[in-house]
């Protein structure tokens, strides 16, 4: 009796606590490296204005298009597999701001070289070789038509894929054309590329190998066979 009602005062506190604090779901997280860190393969004044202008205004009017609907409070992951019955601004900027954030983790100045353990054999499985898998993942960023994302997933059976979204969807999305769980993203919207590339997509999509951070997308390999094996798989 004792506990249950400690529980419940606890449980009691800590939402007055997050309620004080107005904690919120959805926020800006600051660029996991300076902007200039990525050069050569990214250009400061690149990163410069995707960060703070582009990938800004996805998350400023995320929270505009959020108001008044019963997702305010709710996290981005709780949102994407229901994004579908809102408003396209919800889509288009919450997509934004997720894929955004999801991109910048993905790339470190210290990235580059090859995955190693069970993620390089399930590579290796799923497409060939590491060569191949680099081709094949070309092939998605390069056959985007217009903007997009080309991503490396893990689907709910534990198999690798590849696909690529338009504008600001992703495969978490209820609306995807192939659903899975995101491991390794690349953004081919003009913006994330024309100051250095111009028109060069594939010389973007080349130099991007040489900034992954193939320890991030490590763990979340693993992370993503964890949850596979503890969720009943959907029919
Ligand atoms: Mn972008």
């Amino acid at each position: 009796m004792k506990t249950t009602l400690f529980t419940a005062a606890t449980l009691a506190f800590a939402t007055w606590c997050s309620a004080e604090t107005n904690t919120p779901a959805i926020t800006f997280q600051p660029l996991p490296y300076a902007y200039d860190a990525l050069e050569p393969h990214i250009d400061a004044k690149t990163m410069e204005i995707h960060y703070s202008r582009h990938h800004k205004a996805y998350f400023t009017n995320t929270l505009k298009a959020l108001e008044g609907t019963d997702l305010v409070g709710k996290t981005m992951e709780a949102i994407l597999p229901i994004i579908g019955k809102y408003p396209a601004a919800v889509r288009n900027n919450l997509g934004g701001h997720y894929n955004h954030t999801f991109f910048w983790s993905c790339l470190s100045p210290k990235g580059g070289g090859q995955p190693t353990g069970v993620l390089l054999e399930k590579i290796n499985n799923a497409f060939g070789s590491f060569d191949a898998f680099k081709e094949a993942f070309k092939k998605a960023a390069m056959s985007r038509f217009g903007s997009g994302w080309a991503w490396l997933c893990v689907a709910q059976d534990g198999s690798l894929f590849i696909t690529s979204t338009p504008n600001q969807d992703n495969p978490l999305m209820d609306i995807a054309e192939k659903k899975g769980t995101p491991i390794l993203v690349i953004d081919v919207w003009e913006h994330a590329y024309y100051l250095k590339y111009q028109n060069l997509r594939a010389s973007f999509v080349d130099s991007f190998w040489n900034i992954i951070n193939w320890p991030h997308v490590q763990s979340l390999f693993e992370q993503a066979e964890k949850t596979n094996k503890t969720t009943t798989p959907q029919k």
